[in-house]
């Protein structure tokens, strides 16, 4: 039977919390949570979710990725507009 379980990689060995003790200076040495710096005492999973699942989320229309869409479209008609003219003297 094949596992995912590997012995050598313990949550002794996993990578460890980044965060620093503002009175001893000290790291904070418990194992991070998967996919961050820092472990679940210091923040990690924590905060809103993102997308409809936010409890400010309105239609969409400003979300990041639309508004990374928007911001890319504009700068190809910027391009277009301005961009090509200056090229082609
Ligand atoms: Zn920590």
């Amino acid at each position: 039977m094949k596992t995912n379980a590997n012995p050598m990689h313990s949550a002794h060995t996993a990578p460890r919390c980044t965060a620093k003790a503002k009175a001893t200076g000290n790291r904070c040495k418990s194992p991070a949570k998967r996919g961050w710096q820092v472990c679940r005492m210091h923040g990690a999973g924590g905060g809103a979710p993102t997308g409809p699942a936010n409890g400010a989320w309105v239609h969409g229309d400003r979300s990041q990725a639309v508004e990374q869409n928007r911001r890319t479209l504009m700068a190809l008609v910027k391009l277009a507009r301005d961009g090509a003219a200056s090229w082609a003297r």
